[in-house]
Formats: C-alpha cells, sequence, structure tokens
C-alpha cells in the first residue's frame, strides 16, 4: 500500500489537469451511508420509492417521498467533511486540482474548502430544493422549517408547482450543462482518480472510461473492488480517509522538495 501511495503521489505532481471523481464512499467516513453498503440506504428504503415517475404520480407517494428525503437530510446537514474531503480540498489550494466531478449530493467538498467553479454537481445537492414547474430555487432549511411545521408536500410559493429536492433521482433526466462539462473534464484530464464509487450508476459509470480512452492514468481508491479495476493503472482497495491523508501528505513533501 506505502508503494501505492507514493506512486499516486507522484502522479498529482506530474499531472496538469487531475480529476477527482467521487462517489457516496466518500462521505460514509463523514456518518453519511452509502447505497449499496450493508446498512446503506438500500437496506432500509425501496429503490422504487426514489423513481421520479412515483414523485409525479400521486400526493400520496410525494409525501413517503418527503419523509424519506427528510429523514436522510438531517443526518447529511450535520455531517463534516472527512479527511478526504479535507485532502482534496487541500489539492485545490496546491494547484494540483482540475476539478471533482461527484455524483454526492451533500454539499461536503464545499464545506470542506473547495471552490464552486471546482465541484461538478452530477446529481444536484440536497441542499436545495427546486419547483418542478416554474425552476424556482429554495434553500433547504427555508423548506424543511415547513415540514417541521407540519407541511407534508411544500409546493412552490409562486406558481403552485411541487418542490423536490434538487438532487436527480431515479428517472429524471441528467443536468445537462453538469453532464457536459464533466464529459468535457474527463476527456482532457490526465489524471482520473475514483475515490468511493461503486462506479455501477450510468452515465457516472463511463466517466473514467471516457478518461481512459483519452490517455488519462486511471486511478481507482474505493473499498469494495469496482467492475473497472482491471483497466485502472492502480487500484487502492481501502478507506477513502487514511489513503487520501497519506498521498496528500506525500504530494506535500514531493512538492516542497522542489522548492
Ligand atoms: P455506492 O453506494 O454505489 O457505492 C459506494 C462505494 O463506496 C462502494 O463500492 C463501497 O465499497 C465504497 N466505500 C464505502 N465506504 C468507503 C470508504 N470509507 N472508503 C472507500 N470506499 C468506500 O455509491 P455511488 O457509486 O456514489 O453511487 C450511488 C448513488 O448514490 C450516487 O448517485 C449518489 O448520488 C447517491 N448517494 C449519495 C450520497 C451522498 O451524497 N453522500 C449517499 C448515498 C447515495
Amino acid at each position: 500500500m506505502e508503494e501505492k501511495i507514493k506512486q499516486v503521489a507522484q502522479w498529482i505532481v506530474q499531472a496538469k489537469r487531475t480529476v477527482v471523481f467521487s462517489g457516496a464512499g466518500l462521505s460514509t467516513e463523514s456518518g453519511i451511508p452509502d447505497f449499496r453498503s450493508p446498512g446503506g440506504v438500500w437496506d432500509r428504503y425501496n429503490p422504487e420509492d426514489f423513481y421520479f415517475q412515483n414523485f409525479l404520480a400521486s400526493e400520496a407517494s410525494r409525501e413517503k417521498y418527503w419523509q424519506m428525503a427528510t429523514e436522510m437530510y438531517e443526518p447529511m446537514k450535520k455531517a463534516q467533511p472527512n479527511p478526504a474531503h479535507l485532502a482534496i480540498a487541500e489539492m485545490e489550494r496546491l494547484g494540483k486540482l482540475d476539478c471533482v466531478i461527484t455524483q454526492n449530493i451533500d454539499g461536503l467538498h464545499l464545506k470542506a474548502g473547495n471552490s464552486e467553479e471546482k465541484v461538478i454537481q452530477l446529481h444536484g445537492t440536497a441542499m436545495s430544493v427546486s419547483c418542478l414547474n416554474c425552476r424556482k430555487r429554495y434553500d433547504r432549511e427555508e423548506i424543511q422549517d415547513r415540514i417541521r411545521k407540519g407541511v407534508k408536500v411544500p409546493y412552490c410559493d409562486d406558481c403552485g408547482g411541487p418542490l423536490k429536492p434538487a438532487t436527480i433521482s431515479f428517472g429524471q433526466s441528467m443536468p445537462e450543462r453538469e453532464t457536459e462539462e464533466a464529459y468535457h473534464r474527463s476527456s482532457s484530464s490526465d489524471l482520473f482518480m475514483v475515490i468511493g464509487s461503486s462506479l455501477v450508476v450510468q452515465p457516472a459509470a463511463s466517466m473514467p472510461l471516457v478518461a481512459k480512452r483519452n490517455g488519462a492514468r486511471l486511478v481507482i481508491i474505493n473499498r469494495d473492488p469496482t467492475p473497472y479495476d482491471h483497466m485502472a493503472d492502480l487500484v487502492l482497495h481501502g478507506q477513502a480517509g487514511p489513503i487520501m491523508a497519506s498521498i496528500l501528505e506525500e504530494v506535500k513533501k514531493a512538492l516542497g522538495g522542489l522548492d
């Protein structure tokens, strides 16, 4: 593991455009469960309850959605960035990060100190709410306050349309600008680091392929094996927090040595 950590650090130092691609596994050490691990979200909820067409279908299903969304939001709001988020934010400060493409909706990259223009939130954010009719955005807290006061399904103040957290549900189309930007950054990266993703959710999981086909080095840091491990230049199986903290330490040593 030590050799691999040194190797990744060296690649970060050499790279001109390092893209970090993060998934739910990056935030488990911050206390936010991922979807597929034991004890994860799929152990407690039925994936169908998150389908976009079900949200649209009836008031009863919207009520159920908001109940689940509220249950997931409260711990997410309190969560703090862990050493992996902090290491990625430090990469930006060191000028060693092109961007973060994240599947996460928890806002922890921003909380850790990455700037907004460096973070592409492919699946949206749970920290905002939007009207499905007129697209008006609301701060999530404002809407949760209404729910705390007894509202079961919130509706838009302006047009009366249904409000939904600004996240991308199954069956909902991907945000055009973010998706395009993510493909563009993936294809022009020279080092692509997957951190904490099972790489099974499309189209996000195709981005490491795009990067690799365009000549990037591919590094996968994940606790469990992924379907793309065989094509990676380096795979590190373990906890993202300690691994990223060690990589960053090596990067700093190497950069210090260059002064
Ligand atoms: P996933 O649940 O499919 O996979 C998570 C992967 O992370 C697993 O392969 C697991 O082995 C690995 N993992 C778990 N803890 C880890 C750790 N500490 N260090 C390293 N690896 C670890 O997650 P996904 O690939 O991101 O895709 C699922 C979807 O779930 C995404 O679309 C995302 O939007 C959504 N989601 C987001 C959050 C969040 O915002 N924090 C939480 C749950 C789900």
